[in-house]
């Protein structure tokens, strides 16, 4: 039963970890973006509308965003817990996911904040522009992506600190030792992994 969210600026390494910590803790990996792409791909009726935002770099409507989430946490998978990457990222998803959470007796254990620097950052995605041909890397779209996440979404982490969820991490470094960072600040906090004889 562990609910996380993990916040950073793009490029932070959220989706990496977010594989890892979903295997560690037994809880499916929500990520919006990954969603939104998904869809995209599809040419779902929801990529067709969200797809010029996502190339823009900005964020998708609040409306079709929370719609979708709502969707996703009531599948049987989430009842448990969940591991939400890329998600909330405005205030407007602060409230729906507080309301969601209220409504279902439900509240977060931790919020994981990955903090890297955006010179770092900048520099990563353009890798990935390269690896994996997203077409939301381009060097001035990753630039916006950052202003936007400055503008709408690390205002968040104060909300969060201020509930005393947030679990700042140093998001410089080897994947494995950012893992064990985020995996021994989680167990100071008395947020254990599920035990090897329950997997
Ligand atoms: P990500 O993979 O998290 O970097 O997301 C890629 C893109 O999907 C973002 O730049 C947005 O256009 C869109 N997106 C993902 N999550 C959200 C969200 N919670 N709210 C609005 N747009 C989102």
């Amino acid at each position: 039963m562990t609910r996380l969210l993990l916040i950073g600026p793009p490029g932070a390494g959220k989706g990496t970890q977010a594989v890892r910590l979903a295997e560690s803790y037994l809880v499916p990996d929500i990520s919006t973006g990954d969603i939104f792409r998904t869809n995209v791909k599809n040419e779902t009726p929801l990529g067709k509308q969200a797809k010029a935002y996502m190339d823009a770099g900005d964020n998708v409507p609040d409306s079709l965003t929370n719609d979708l989430i709502r969707h996703r946490l009531e599948e049987p998978d989430a009842q448990d817990g969940f591991l939400l990457d890329g998600y909330p990222r405005t205030e407007d998803q602060v409230r729906e996911l507080d309301e969601f959470l209220a409504s279902h007796g439900a509240a977060l254990d931790a919020v994981i904040e990955l903090v890297a620097d955006p010179d770092v950052v900048v520099d990563r995605l353009r890798k990935r522009a390269v690896e994996q041909g997203r077409s939301d890397d381009d060097e001035s779209v990753v630039r916006h992506r950052l202003e936007v996440y400055r503008e709408q979404t690390a205002p968040l982490i104060d909300v969060y600190a201020g509930r005393g969820q947030l679990v700042k991490i140093d998001a410089i470094g080897p994947i494995d030792q950012v893992t064990q960072r985020i995996t021994s600040a989680l167990a100071e906090r008395g947020i254990a992994m599920p035990d090897a004889a329950t997997r």
